[in-house]
């Protein structure tokens, strides 16, 4: 029996008649551009957040970019990240001519280290981008008091986390922007590309809006330039059918996570992720263990096909691209550990027990 790290499919049998029904019903209608499934969702995913507004764009990579520009980054600016995280918190920042400023992790969480912020601030610093990695919202208060007072934006890159909840405060709205991808392998996936902007503030709303048009206002009027980044009809029609499911999805994870920390908290050389007590809700994007035996882990997993991925498997102040930066390679400790010790396994909600005591009989062995 192997077992996918995630199996997409399952989610589209157990919804198939209401999905086709989505689908087709844009195909009758043809409003294939910001149709009225665009705007539907944006209101419930704004709803489910708790904020004034959603905006629907192409991809969670571009939510990031565009809510950039809607905090008013220019290039020369510096933005800070976690060194830790998928590529596309720190490539945004580079594509608008800004540059990235790296912050180590903290081992519990890999998310961005509060404490060591404020060593990377300087004049030029306009924005922090926190990451809330595998379905864990960063620690936002220390974050929020430090952007305050240095008068900072933050841009929450909560791809990975929508319908998290720190303190009992929904993912991406505690920052200026809240930014969510619809990427397949996401919590709520479409069928593609999609990201969502989620803000409080109508100013920004209405200038990341003509953003997502080439930055246009009114049409064929423009006083900026911006993209064609819009969220696909058809991606919103799927989308609203499984956003009623996420809650429950995400619980099922949360689990299957507790079935795993029992099953592994007494074997030595694995570290099971902590959940902060800020955390009211983690939603488990990926269940990602460390361990100084990796190698041995992996090749027992493959062994037994078991699907499993290193996120991430090296630090963005060590990728070639930003070598330019002048990062060495042993700055960031944290982060370099992480990447060399952690290991994603199958945590999606349609996993069987079988299936997860197959996971947990194989790493047990593994390090027995
Ligand atoms: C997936 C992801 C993104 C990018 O989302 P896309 O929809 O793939 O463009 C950004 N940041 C993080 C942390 C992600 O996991």
């Amino acid at each position: 029996m192997a077992v996918p790290l995630l199996d997409i499919h399952r989610q589209y049998v157990e919804l198939k008649p209401q999905m086709d029904k989505a689908v087709l019903d844009v195909l009758e209608h043809g409003r294939f551009i910001l149709g009225p499934e665009v705007t539907q969702l944006e209101q419930q995913v704004a709803e489910l957040c708790g904020v004034q507004h959603g905006l629907g764009v192409a991809s969670g990579t571009d939510a990031l970019l565009i809510a950039l520009r809607g905090a008013g980054v220019e290039p020369g600016d510096e933005i800070i990240t976690s060194d830790f995280s998928f590529f596309a918190s720190a490539g945004i920042i580079s594509r608008l001519g800004a540059r990235p400023a790296f912050v180590d992790i903290e081992p519990e969480t890999y998310n961005i280290d509060p404490n060591l912020i404020e060593a990377a601030i300087t004049p030029k610093t306009k924005a922090i981008i926190p990451v809330h990695l595998f379905g864990q919202v960063a620690d936002m208060d220390p974050i929020m008091e430090i952007a305050h007072r240095h008068n900072l934006k933050v841009v929450e890159d909560a791809a990975q986390a929508i319908g998290a909840e720190y303190k009992g405060r929904p993912a991406g709205s505690i920052g200026d922007f809240g930014c969510f991808s619809f990427y397949p392998s996401k919590n709520l996936g479409g069928g593609g590309d999609g990201g969502m902007i989620v803000t409080n503030n109508d100013t920004s709303d209405k200038f990341c809006r003509s953003l997502r048009v080439h930055g246009e206002s009114p049409k064929y009027f423009y006083h900026t330039i911006g993209y064609n980044s819009r969220l696909h009809t058809l991606q919103a029609a799927m989308l609203l059918v499984k956003l009623p499911h996420l809650r429950q999805w995400s619980e099922k994870r949360i689990e299957h996570a507790a079935i795993y920390e029992q099953a592994f908290a007494g074997l030595s050389d694995i570290v099971t992720p902590m959940v902060k007590d800020y955390t009211t809700f983690h939603i488990y994007n990926q269940y990602t263990l460390a361990s100084p035996r990796r190698e041995q882990i992996l090749t027992a997993l493959k062994e037994e096909k078991i699907g499993h991925c290193i996120y991430y498997p090296l630090p963005f102040h060590r990728q070639v691209c930003f070598a330019d930066l002048g990062y060495q390679a042993n700055d960031f400790p944290v982060s370099n550990q992480a990447a060399d010790q952690v290991f994603s396994i199958p945590v999606y909600p349609e996993m069987s027990s079988e299936e997860q005591q197959k996971v947990i009989d194989t790493i047990t062995r593994a390090v027995s």
